[in-house]
């Protein structure tokens, strides 16, 4: 079966969804609201399973000459400096960090010249005779089958699922960076494709304190991003100077934090709002699918959101290859996706529950302190945990660019 989709985002899940459906023999458009394509933000992981799904879209290499190793899963700290884990020299970690605009970029390279169309915000869809009718503002074009890949506040959602519930504000906020480490000791480690050794210092990191926790995750050489993650009463808080800010509540915690705070540009502190999305009863109505966060949007906790999107974009054309029709190829992407990425969702939420709740601080860290290092190594190594073990289905060759 061949035929031609819409993918409304051009996101990474948009994009890896454009790639794997032109590895199957489809088309693709791919609509996408910005004026320019690229990724704002900071910093993310990918774990083993995404890392797969990327091979399976023909651009794991690419995507690894990118990636830097982080340590962040092996180094467990606490605000004064000490270890709870520690990652030791020569252990290998699979978790890879990213610029976004990098992984992005791996992708866009990737999806076949034209497919892309910026500056166009879709607003409706309506069904038709031949599939789905999509509008944006000064456009309309039809397709066998629209994919919705447009974020957590999805306009395909609404439009399509209205019973949905809005995304939910989940008591947290974040404050993120990007930062040039060379004038930091240690701040040189991380270099796209090669393990750093020593794992420490600037090699990756998490910073457990009593409501909230400090990620960081080398992304190039000198360059490394960093995230804050804690308590919010209510969204939309904002400071008038919200580096001071992270800076004044992190001024005790170990070397490098308040280097790498004061080492970060004022306009390059992102302060967030962390919502996800209560379970949809169906990814899939008529002709119309959804794909990442505008399916399932996860607090970014197990760091899993864009992967699972590029998990979907892989599963989603591995079925519509093999199914007789749409409609069965729908069903089976439903099944097959629903279940795990909403268990990783609900997962996240409860982890960014026990690690920012400043009351069960001091079990969660007896917690960590008790479980033998050899244990805590092994849960953390790539075929560690179910959610990392996923193995894609497999799509065909690539096709030649057209
Ligand atoms: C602090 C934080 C840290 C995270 N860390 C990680 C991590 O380490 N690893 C990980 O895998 N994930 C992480 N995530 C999650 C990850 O960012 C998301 O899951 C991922 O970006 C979702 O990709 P997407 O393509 O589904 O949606 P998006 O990235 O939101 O892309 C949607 C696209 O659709 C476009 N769009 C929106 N509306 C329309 C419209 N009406 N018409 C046309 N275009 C439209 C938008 O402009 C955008 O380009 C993190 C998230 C946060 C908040």
């Amino acid at each position: 079966m061949s035929g031609h989709a819409i993918v409304v985002g051009g996101g990474i899940g948009g994009l890896a969804a454009a790639l794997a459906l032109h590895r199957i023999g489809w088309r693709a458009t791919v609509l996408e609201r910005a004026s320019a394509l690229g990724e704002i933000g900071a910093g993310m992981s990918q774990a083993p399973n995404a890392m797969r799904a990327l091979d399976e879209l023909g651009v794991g290499e690419q995507a690894r000459a990118k990636g830097v190793p982080s340590y962040s899963a092996g180094n467990l700290r606490l605000p004064d400096g000490r270890y709870l884990q520690r990652a030791r020299p020569g252990d290998v970690t699979p978790l890879l960090a990213f610029h976004r605009a990098d992984l992005h970029g791996v992708l866009l390279e990737a999806v076949p010249a034209g497919w892309v169309r910026t500056g166009a915000e879709v607003t409706g869809l309506r069904r038709d005779e031949h599939g789905v009718t999509v509008t944006w503002d000064g456009g309309a074009a039809s397709a066998d089958l629209v994919i919705g890949a447009d974020g957590i506040h999805s306009t395909v959602r609404r439009v399509w699922w209205p019973d949905a519930s809005l995304p939910r504000f989940l008591g947290r906020t974040a404050w993120l960076g990007v930062t040039d480490t060379s004038a930091i000791p240690g701040g040189s480690e991380g270099s796209p494709g090669t393990i750093t050794t020593p794992p420490d210092g600037l090699a990756g990191s998490v910073t457990m304190g009593p409501g909230g926790y400090f990620l960081i995750h080398p992304i190039s050489r000198c360059r490394t991003y960093w995230a804050f993650v804690t308590t919010a009463d209510r969204p939309g808080l904002r400071y008038e100077q919200e580096k001071g800010e992270v800076a004044r509540r992190l001024a005790t915690w170990h070397h490098p934090i308040p280097d790498l705070i004061e080492a970060t540009p004022d306009e390059a502190v992102i302060h967030i709002d962390i919502r996800d999305l209560d379970p949809l009863p169906t990814y899939v109505r008529d002709r119309v699918a959804l794909l990442g966060d505008a399916a399932h949007a996860m607090s970014p906790d197990r760091g899993q959101g864009a992967g699972q999107s590029i998990e979907d974009a892989v599963v989603l054309a591995a079925v519509l290859n093999t199914e007789p029709g749409i409609e069965a190829a729908l069903a089976r992407y439903d099944a097959e996706r629903r279940p795990r990425t909403q268990a990783t969702a609900r997962g996240a939420r409860a982890d960014g529950r026990r690690t920012t709740s400043a009351a069960a601080y001091r079990t969660l860290v007896t917690m960590i302190r008790l479980i033998p290092a050899p244990l805590w190594r092994k849960g953390i190594a790539a075929e560690g945990n179910a959610t990392w073990r996923w193995r894609p289905p497999r799509l065909p060759e690539p096709t030649p660019r057209s």
